[in-house]
């Protein structure tokens, strides 16, 4: 015991980096519980926090100079304040310079001591972004402070780092901690992890200088080239993150691979017996797939492959071969969606066409309650081969008898963690489930070999014959009743037409309001064709009558939400409107406009839009009208949006990076791998070290 102490010790004056913040000097127990939420345990921890932006606070913008985008110091004496009511209190107060440049700086949330401080005649000095305003330039709840009379404004020498903080501790002191904890940084030699001979076959310049110069540019560092992230130092930094993210999962692969998974070989009759009762022949992609599937199934490892099929080249179908596989063997089968309405979909689809072969479908979504629940999961513990849901498959509480097959559907949904919560409830004995994710957001292959590192890639890349490409049109709102009208015109000729409502409106609430507006209005405008509604508030029963009724044609016209978004397939639908269609990224517009054009009949979609366009939106738009193509649409994505928001990893948080962009930085993708390669092999301790001052505490997903 004694003697562990004093080993500890030791480290950590050979390495300051493992000291624990309360070390520091200043850092009492609330300071320290405040870097605990943000993560930040030990010194190494503070060296590696590193700055969200810069602000420039080394001179005054003047007033005449502003433009729209910039973020700016300025100064300006308080020439008129208004408190206003539009949708939300608001307190606007106008700035000048005396010389009729005035500037409104706009606040939402603010008290009334606020309010009363702020009188015309007041010097202000104000840090903030410069927008547009209907009125002129103005900016929305700026960071200002109060001038004396005749007080000089004081610079700043450096430009200011902000640090992505919590609550209760602000810039000032969490700058000041890092101040102290860089003072303890070690030279050169010691700091430095990846070895010397890759760095400098790499051209990496040194770590040390590189955390220096980001954490205090110098005054003449060029602001610009700091906000996008492409300073050396800042690319420096960057490698050695993308170096431990994908080393770190390499290992969890490499940890996951080394476990034994169930052989799952058997003779295909089942399956044999399924395809033949199948109205259409699987596509040359999707018996590609399969045999790549099975023979990983049929493995003592477990599989991790992630497959990628655009909408609507039929994954189901290659979910469905795998399932039988492990069927056929004597084991179970999860199969988990995003959506209870996805979720529903599979379990029609797995019912139909399983249980003529005498297999039955159990279900488990989140809205189950009490009885059926209970039965459910209990003959989930007794063996059910095949099990759908929603997320509730990974709660607590659900077991399996003979877990041996886990799908993921539409993975861009779940983390890593994620992934691994429902691996871990195949632990029987040591076996673990083999694991297929299906993805339809296609994955640009420089992402896909950084983001998932962990994963065996298959592609369904040829859509089932018959397909025609659907005709998109971008119309402005304004022509909204020509659109009505035509809608009118193809049901009248027994098409069926999905009309689309989006708000970003984060509440449910919300959106299903717009989506009853917009369905009484067209109720009424087109007054001899049914016209159906679905939202996310409807109970899951009423949901799955209204998709029946659509299915089966009794419904002219579906007005839904985005609850439609995820894999939705009623293949006469061939007309969608999508409403505020500006609004969406082009992975979610995709993925709307892939639930029409999955028959044989032309089908068409119009993104109605609210002029006027900026100009993202008219550039995501125009990608939609030229191609149907997945792929280059995520590419366009890529370039357009960045990863995170492909990859829709912000709800997940399974992507994110302190200092690395993935489309930014891709270029540096083919020497991560080269170096970590050669890490993973010849210095483990190193990649370990590495790992854990990066990645930390998320760091013990690597051992599970
Ligand atoms: P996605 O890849 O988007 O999940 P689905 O699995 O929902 O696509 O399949 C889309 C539609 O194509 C479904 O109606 C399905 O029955 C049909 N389908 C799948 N494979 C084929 C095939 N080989 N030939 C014809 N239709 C197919
Ligand atoms: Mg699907």
């Amino acid at each position: 015991m004694a003697a562990s102490k004093s080993h500890a010790m030791a480290e950590s004056i050979a390495d300051p980096g493992r000291l624990p913040v309360a070390s520091l000097g200043g850092v009492g127990p609330a300071l320290a519980d405040a870097l605990a939420r943000l993560g930040l345990h030990r010194v190494q921890d503070l060296w590696f926090h590193l700055p969200l932006r810069y602000e420039d606070r080394t001179h005054l913008m003047p007033l005449e100079d502003l433009r729209p985008g910039m973020r700016v110091q300025v100064a300006g004496v308080v020439e008129a304040v208004e408190k206003a009511y539009r949708y939300r209190p608001q307190l606007k107060v106008m700035i000048g310079n005396g010389a009729m440049h005035t500037l409104l700086l706009r606040f939402f949330h603010f008290n009334r001591a606020q309010a009363e401080q702020l009188r015309a005649g007041l010097r202000l000095l104000c840090y903030g972004e410069v927008r547009q305003g209907a009125g002129g330039l103005e900016m929305v709840h700026p960071q200002y402070q109060r001038l004396d009379e005749n007080a000089q404004v004081v610079l700043e020498e450096r430009l200011s780092p902000v640090y992505p903080t919590t609550e209760g501790l602000g810039q000032k002191r969490l700058g000041g901690v890092i101040a102290k904890a860089l003072q303890l940084l070690p030279d050169e030699a010691e700091l430095e992890l990846i070895p010397l001979s890759l760095c400098a076959q790499h051209g990496l310049t040194s770590l040390r200088e590189a955390l220096l110069y980001v954490h205090r540019p110098p005054p003449d560092a060029r602001v610009d080239q700091l906000t996008q992230g492409r300073h050396p130092a800042q690319q420096r930094l960057a490698f050695e993150e993308l170096l431990t993210q994908h080393m770190s999962l390499k290992r969890l692969r490499a940890a996951v691979r080394e476990r034994r998974a169930p052989v799952l070989g058997g003779s295909g009759d089942l399956r044999q017996r399924w395809l033949e009762s199948l109205p259409f022949r699987l596509t040359g992609a999707q018996q590609r797939v399969s045999r790549e599937v099975t023979a990983d199934m049929a493995q003592p490892r477990p599989m991790l492959r992630l497959v990628q099929g655009d909408v609507g080249s039929g994954k189901t179908a290659v979910a469905c071969s795998a399932s039988l596989s492990a069927v056929e063997a004597g084991y179970q089968v999860a199969l988990m969606a995003p959506t209870e309405l996805l979720a529903e979909q599979h379990l029609r689809n797995f019912r139909h066409w399983l249980e003529p072969l005498n297999i039955p479908v159990e279900w488990l979504a989140g809205k189950q309650q009490g009885k059926a629940r209970q039965l459910a999961m209990r003959r989930v513990a007794e063996g059910a081969p095949v099990v759908i849901g929603t997320h509730a498959l990974m709660q607590e509480g659900v077991e399996f008898a003979r877990l041996g097959l886990v799908i993921v559907d539409e993975q861009h949904r779940f983390g890593v963690q994620q992934r691994l919560a429902l691996r871990d409830k195949g632990l029987e004995g040591e076996l673990v489930p083999h694991q297929l994710v299906l993805t339809a957001t296609p994955i640009p292959r420089t992402l896909a070999m950084s983001a998932y590192a962990d994963l065996d890639m298959s592609a369904i890349d040829e859509l089932p014959p018959g397909r025609t490409p659907v005709q998109t049109i971008a119309v402005s709102n304004a022509r909204r009743m020509d659109v009505i009208e035509r809608i009118h015109a193809a049901c009248v000729e027994g098409r069926q037409a999905y009309w689309v409502c989006t708000l970003i409106e984060e509440s449910e609430q919300l959106r299903a309001q717009a989506a009853e507006a917009a369905h009484a209005e067209l109720t009424h405008a087109l007054a001899d064709c049914r016209v159906g509604l679905i939202h996310g508030r409807m109970k899951p029963k009423e949901k799955l009558a209204v998709m029946d009724a659509f299915k089966a044609g009794e419904l002219a016209v579906l007005v839904a939400t985005t609850v439609i978004e995820v894999g939705v397939d009623v293949p006469n639908a061939s007309l969608m409107v999508i409403e505020n269609s500006e609004r969406l990224g082009l992975a979610q517009l995709h993925q709307l406009r892939g639930r029409v054009g999955r028959g044989a009949l032309a089908s068409n979609c119009v993104l109605l839009y609210q002029p006027p366009l900026g100009q993202l939106a008219r550039e995501r738009l125009q990608v939609m009208r030229e191609t149907n193509d997945g792929f280059r649409i995520a590419e366009k994505d890529l370039e357009l949006r960045g990863p995170g928001e492909v990859l829709g990893t912000r709800q997940t948080g399974q992507l994110s990076f302190r200092m690395a962009d993935l489309a930014r930085d891709a270029h540096l993708l083919p020497a991560v791998q080269h170096v970590g390669e050669q890490m993973l092999a010849q210095h483990a301790e190193r990649a370990g070290r590495l790992i854990e001052r990066w990645i930390g505490g998320a760091a013990r997903y690597a051992h599970a």
